[in-house]
């Protein structure tokens, strides 16, 4: 058997192609960021074609660098940015508008309408879900109300609508001419349009959008031995890969994390954050802001549920000291700014660009920095910004305890941001609680080479996953229970500052 496994990791800043040994060491690599196009206030895209450019030309760099070929691979795995939206005429692989990303809040009316009928009560029921713009329903109603000619196009299917993961498939396995529209059961539980229980695309959700079905791609489990397709010769690995793994981004991070216990949690620190915890194979129902979503199906066994905390803006809020303020020129330089201050000097920064997500779930909630005076300067703001980033945790871990009863130990965590080791001790010290980075911290990639590994035998089990596993650093918690209470306090009362912003 070939000796590696591929994953493609579709992200929000960037697509990234991986390659990975037996052992779950990274071989290869190679990465490339895409244009954020933010056209008014609250809008996000991405255009559809930049990034299967980019999908291509990742997958061409690494496999070349390292001398690799299409039969070096066992398997392939996709895993993406979840939500974000793609509209597409499969006769002519041209898609109908830009890729409307999860962040993006154009579709808040449309979120606001299903609450106040009743609506809002069945998605909570069938799919796990508050109506919120962050999921693909919306998106896709815009797309059919506001771009000309697609409803009759999805109407006849011509149409389709994919997450970037069923986009790069389609692609992947020859678009126009024999591309497959598929998508996993992690992908379709964040669309507002699947049922947890029946893991199909429900009648009356649909109806709530106006969506036709014949626009859907067909769910299968996030690794699959009956394989999704094959790559092809004429494609970036100019021959045939098994395609057998596809995973959200958030739900790979957990199986690259080998959370496969029921109450083990991960916390990946990327653009948002996202906690998960394994609930095991029952559906637990959230009291408390979170979100019940499927974490995985490996073939034809039981799916596994996971509850989740989303926080839309935690390493986009550093992107946006370096690119909006301009006071740092790297998102790394924001902990050597941060660090020439002992604290935040009372400053509070609540980033609800897209208003706040768990476990508050207001879309009227706009971003405040409050807490100022004349002796602030960039330091203090860098350093609440990464406070920011702990304090939004915080406030998710809480409501998992509240919802579960699990309390943490330790916080496993992954993610662009765990490079910063301020951010990290900040994080043991508003949590309370160790906080363990492991060895290979793309685990995102790494969950979907698992999952597509698994599929085809070149992993035995879970349990031989678990024991790639191993810890690179760990950060104990520092300060006094009086400051960790005191800082808290005073983060909710910035929070509430945030709230009934937009009318
Ligand atoms: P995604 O998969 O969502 O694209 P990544 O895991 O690649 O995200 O992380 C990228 C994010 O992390 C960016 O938003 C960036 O601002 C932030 N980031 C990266 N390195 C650092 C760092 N050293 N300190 C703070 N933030 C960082």
């Amino acid at each position: 058997m070939a000796d590696f496994v591929g994953a493609v990791d579709q992200g929000t800043t960037s697509t990234r192609f991986m390659i990975f040994d037996h052992g779950g060491r990274e071989v290869g690599r190679h990465q490339l960021e895409h244009e954020q196009i933010l056209p008014q206030a609250g809008w996000v895209e991405h255009n559809p074609l930049e990034i299967w450019e980019r999908t291509c030309s990742v997958i061409r760099t690494a496999m070349h660098a390292r001398g690799l070929r299409a039969t070096d691979l066992a398997a392939l795995g996709v895993t993406n940015q979840r939500e974000t939206t793609v509209v597409w005429n499969r006769r002519t692989g041209m898609p109908y508008y830009n890729a409307i990303v999860w962040q993006d809040t154009r579709t808040d009316r449309i979120a606001t309408a299903l609450e106040r009928d009743g609506r809002g009560e069945v998605i909570r029921r069938k799919a796990g879900l508050p109506p919120a713009t962050y999921f693909s329903a919306g998106k896709i109603q815009w797309i059919l109300e506001n771009v000309d000619g697609v409803r009759a196009a999805a109407e006849a299917g011509e149409a389709v609508f994919g997450n970037t993961d069923s986009w790069l498939l389609w692609n992947l396995t020859g678009g126009v001419d024999s591309g497959v529209h598929i998508t996993d059961v992690t992908n379709a539980s964040r669309t507002m349009l699947m049922d947890l229980e029946t893991l199909d695309w429900d009648d009356e959700l649909l109806s709530f959008f106006d969506i036709p079905r014949a626009m859907l791609p067909e769910i299968r489990p996030s690794s699959d031995p009956k394989g999704y397709g094959h790559t092809l010769s004429g494609g970036p690995f100019g021959g045939e890969v098994a395609l057998t793994g596809d995973l959200g981004d958030q739900q790979a991070a957990t199986v690259g994390q080998v959370c496969f216990g029921v109450g083990q949690v991960k916390n990946t620190y990327g653009t948002g954050n996202f906690m998960l915890l394994n609930t095991g194979t029952e559906v637990v129902r959230s009291r408390s802001g979170l979100l019940t979503t499927v974490c995985y199906q490996f073939g034809a066994d039981k799916p596994v549920y996971a509850l989740e905390g989303s926080i839309a803006v935690t390493g986009s809020a550093v992107q946006w000291l370096r690119d909006q303020l301009g006071i740092i020129s790297g998102a790394s330089e924001s902990e050597a700014l941060a660090r020439q201050v002992a604290d935040s000097g009372g400053v509070y920064f609540v980033p609800a660009f897209s208003g706040l997500f768990a476990p508050y779930w207001r879309s009227d909630a706009r971003g405040a920095i409050v807490g100022l005076s004349r002796y602030n300067t960039n330091a203090h703001l860098a350093r609440a910004t990464l406070e920011s980033i702990c304090y939004q945790t915080r406030d998710v871990i809480e409501a998992m305890a509240r919802d579960s009863g699990v309390t943490l130990d330790v916080l496993r965590v992954d993610g662009g941001i765990t490079a910063n080791e301020l951010c990290m001790q900040l994080q043991a010290d508003i949590l309370g609680v160790t906080v363990s980075r492991p060895v290979v911290a793309e685990t995102t990639a790494l969950g979907a080479a698992y999952a597509a590994g698994l599929a085809v035998g070149f992993w035995r089990d879970t349990d031989e996953l678990a024991q790639n596993w191993n810890e690179d650093k760990c950060w104990q918690p520092e300060w006094t229970e009086e400051q960790r209470e005191k800082g808290y306090a005073g983060w909710h009362k910035a929070v509430r500052r945030t709230l009934d912003w937009v009318d």
